[in-house]
């Protein structure tokens, strides 16, 4: 593994560092982003940021220049997630389209889909979710029963998707749905892209622990999908889903954004609180600072693998295995520093961070559940990396 930068790699670093600095609105630089009274508010104010960063080509690095992006390698997005990590900037709010729905119509889709969608979702002027996962289909996805009948010009979509994150304030969904029921399982699914605003769509926000409501149940009621709204060939859905869900358990960037912002704010607040002296939490101080460190250098191998033209490999299970129980700890010593101001809500004085922990540490209850659970990950682990015999069906 050999990330020594180049001087394109160097300057582009620079050039992006220098934008942050310019650019960055304040309270995040201070580490205090600024807490909204909805997440209606919070979307509408990230969407602007997204803009902002997309229209200085900070966003969607990789993909070609004629849809926003600059044609550059995994290198520089990952220089870019760095970045943005040592600035302390807010996460992209659009990041389901960026990071998974337009890497899969750029590898499926016409080039008319391509025209058609993928320049509005860099700079967040379209916001795109995921309607894969179903009441009694997540991990056994290929279980899923939304069915898809033909209809003049395209087909009629009925059935009901869950966990459907920021459906509320989407344009588009793509959304599996069985469309050949005489097919086995794998082969009847076709993959389309929902107008989220057609009639028949019908968006019912859950409420989370976190008294936030972040994902949604979609109930699609004979909505009509038009035959050009088809991503890759009817039937051959899965072989799309598979691209979506192979960016989201492979490299994660994101996570190793969040997770540098989080160790550092962690050793801010035990400083702070003067936590820093208790041996118990120096200790769990240093096991964070480990596990994160590990986390980079293992997004590193496969960086290094993508620069060589090679995929993901079958680490990405180890990778979203590891990084998703890391969390859970990193979480748990951030209470342990919080001591008795954990239990404490947003409006506090006694609280530091003001609630901002206690949320994540409740949100970050699901990152052993979504992108995969860590048992589907084992098993993956013990059938593909340890060849060992497959779970009876
Ligand atoms: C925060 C969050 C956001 C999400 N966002 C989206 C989204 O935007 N779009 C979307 O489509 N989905 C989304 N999901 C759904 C997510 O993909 C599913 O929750 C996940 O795939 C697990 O499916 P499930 O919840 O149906 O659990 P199940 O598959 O029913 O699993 C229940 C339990 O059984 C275990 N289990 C299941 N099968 C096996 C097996 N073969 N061997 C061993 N154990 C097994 C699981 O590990 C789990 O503990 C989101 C989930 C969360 C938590």
């Amino acid at each position: 593994m050999d990330l020594t930068p180049t001087a394109d790699q160097e300057a582009f670093r620079l050039e992006c560092r220098r934008w942050l600095q310019e650019n960055l609105p304040w309270e995040y630089g201070r580490g205090l982003p600024p807490l909204f009274d909805d997440l209606g508010e919070e979307v509408a104010y990230l969407r602007k940021w997204q803009a902002d960063l997309a229209e200085a080509r900070f966003v969607g690095v990789s993909w070609p220049e004629e849809y926003g992006g600059r044609g550059a390698g995994p290198l520089h997005h990952y220089i870019v997630q760095e970045e943005l990590a040592r600035a302390r900037a807010p996460e992209l709010v659009g990041r389901i389209g960026v990071n998974l729905i337009g890497p899969t119509i750029l590898v499926h889709g016409t080039d008319e889909q391509k025209q058609r969608w993928l320049p509005s979702i860099l700079p967040a002027q379209q916001l795109i979710c995921q309607l894969f996962s179903e009441p009694d289909a997540g991990s056994d996805l290929a279980s899923l029963s939304t069915q898809a009948v033909p209809a003049g010009g395209g087909w009629r979509l009925s059935g009901q998707k869950v966990w459907t994150s920021y459906a509320q304030f989407a344009d588009w969904g793509l959304c599996l749905a069985r469309s050949h029921p005489v097919e086995p399982e794998h082969r009847g699914i076709t993959a389309f892209m929902v107008d989220m605003h057609a009639p028949g769509v019908d968006i019912r926000p859950l409420r989370q622990i976190t008294d936030e409501s972040d994902f949604n149940e979609v109930f699609l009621n004979d909505v009509f999908v038009a035959y050009d709204q088809v991503i890759g060939e009817p039937g051959n859905g899965w072989r799309v889903s598979q691209s979506t869900l192979g960016v989201e358990r492979g490299t994660n960037p994101r996570q190793l954004v969040i997770h540098l912002q989080l160790l550092d704010e962690l050793f801010r607040l035990a400083t702070e609180t003067g936590r820093n002296q208790d041996p118990v939490i120096r200790q769990a101080l240093a096991q964070a600072f480990i596990e994160v460190r590990l986390f980079q250098l293992q997004n590193w191998r496969v960086l290094s693998r993508l620069a060589h033209g090679l995929d993901h490999g079958p680490e990405s299970a180890t990778a979203k295995l590891f990084w998703s129980e890391m969390s859970q700890r990193l979480h748990e010593t951030a209470m342990e520093v919080l001591g008795p101001a954990a239990p404490l809500w947003r409006d506090d004085s006694q609280n530091p961070g003001e609630g901002r922990w206690q949320r994540s540490w409740l949100y970050y209850r699901a990152a052993t559940i979504f992108a995969g659970t860590s048992e589907i990950q084992r098993n993956i682990i013990g059938e593909r990396i340890l060849g060992l015999p497959r779970e009876p069906r």
